[in-house]
């Protein structure tokens, strides 16, 4: 079926599961790799070399934290000498001036700065370590000091969505061209973490008007990107642009795979970059062709007008929720696991906002799949 597929426009390098950083929603898998098991330098390099030959046209070098490598220069360094646009996703903690001199020296175009809020002790204990916020204010005054656009990413949740306002102003002051307001997406370690993170209807409204009140004030100064979560929502998002049409995503240890969520999904054999180049895996492999265009789809997506709009949303997210990744999205009013997604938000957000469990590597809670059945209502 490759005659109507599109090379994808970027490939999401995860150099590294490593991170000094704990977020409790982090979008790495439960199962996190150990840095014996990442890939080499040269690796990497085909890897960047293959995504061009294919005909991507952005590398995103993100992890874990992608600084942890101390090759990450060599990386930028061949991917713009391939031809790839290379963007930095960071937490900025590990982010100081010589560091910051060799990757622009190296090609580097972009940056991507998380922040966890925008007061410093909530900021600190939602990322589970000490000093994180002012190490970031830092990084982003050097991204800004070099010249490079600077994205800022600001994950929101139940327990800092009080702070929009703050949090526009702070991506304002520190320069940023364009501010992710991020809601947390519910699988890995999020999943683990939902009674905790999932906002409440009334900070969701408020939070909606903040940001259309904002888009307004600062048109021509501030991009503000911001997609209502999936609880919330009527109809589902178009996870990744669509199941295998714009995004491959290859993990730390050489997995390829459709979006970085995917490892989740039980019964697939995702291809490895030491097996196939990245035009076979693209192509031909079965992992990516398994959720591709619309022939899979069960009703009511395979008769329905959306179906190549949003894709039947997000394969992960049906996995997390119904334990069938191959079922209709319940974030989709019309789905028929609806009613599912609709008892556990308001369970929820009823329900006391509890602890965080922190990522951290060899503490995976429960596996993904079944966190759902075990912990449901
Ligand atoms: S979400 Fe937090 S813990 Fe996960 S990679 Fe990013 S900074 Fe590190
Ligand atoms: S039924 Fe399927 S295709 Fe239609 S809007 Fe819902 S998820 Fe999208």
């Amino acid at each position: 079926m490759s005659g109507d597929i599109a090379p994808p426009l970027a490939l999401l390098a995860e150099l590294t599961h490593r991170c000094p950083l704990r977020c409790p929603y982090c979008s790495n898998p439960l199962e996190l790799e150990r840095a014996s098991a990442e890939l080499d330098q040269a690796t990497w390099q085909r890897v960047l070399s293959e995504a061009a030959a294919l005909g991507t046209l952005q590398v995103h070098f993100s992890g874990g934290e992608p600084l942890v490598r101390r090759d990450l220069a060599a990386l930028v360094r061949h991917a713009g000498a391939v031809g790839l646009y290379s963007n930095l996703i960071t937490s900025g903690v590990l982010l100081d001036r010589a560091r910051l001199a060799e990757l622009v020296e190296a090609g580097l175009e972009h940056v991507q700065l998380s922040f966890q809020d925008s007061d410093a002790v909530s900021a600190d204990r939602i990322a589970g370590l000490a000093e994180a916020h002012v190490k970031k204010l830092a990084a982003a005054a050097l991204v800004r000091e070099a010249g490079l656009p600077l994205t800022v990413n600001a994950v929101m949740h139940r327990q800092n969505l009080e702070r929009l306002p703050e949090m526009i102003e702070l991506a304002l002051k520190l320069g940023a061209g364009r501010l992710e307001v991020a809601h947390v997406q519910y699988y890995g370690w999020a999943l683990a973490n939902r009674r905790a993170l999932l906002p409440t209807e009334a900070q969701l409204e408020r939070a909606t008007s903040v940001v259309a009140e904002a888009r307004v004030r600062l048109k021509g100064i501030l991009t503000i990107d911001y997609v209502v979560p999936d609880y919330y929502a009527r109809r589902p998002k178009a996870c990744m642009g669509g199941w295998g049409r714009q995004f491959l995503n290859v993990s730390p240890a050489g997995k390829v795979l459709p979006c970085h969520a995917a490892e989740s999904l039980p019964g697939f054999e995702f291809p490895s970059v030491h097996a196939a180049s990245l035009t076979e895996i693209w192509y031909r492999s079965e992992a990516f062709n398994r959720f591709r265009g619309t022939a899979w789809m069960p009703e009511p997506c395979h008769s329905c007008e959306r179906r190549e709009i949003d894709w039947g949303g997000c394969r992960c997210q049906a996995f997390a929720l119904t334990g069938d990744a191959a079922r209709t999205d319940p974030a989709c009013a019309l789905a028929p696991d609806r009613a599912l997604l609709d008892r556990l938000r308001e369970a929820d957000a009823a329900a006391p906002a509890g602890d965080f469990i922190y990522r951290q590597i060899g503490a995976a809670p429960a596996p993904a799949g079944r966190y759902f059945l075990a912990h449901s209502p």
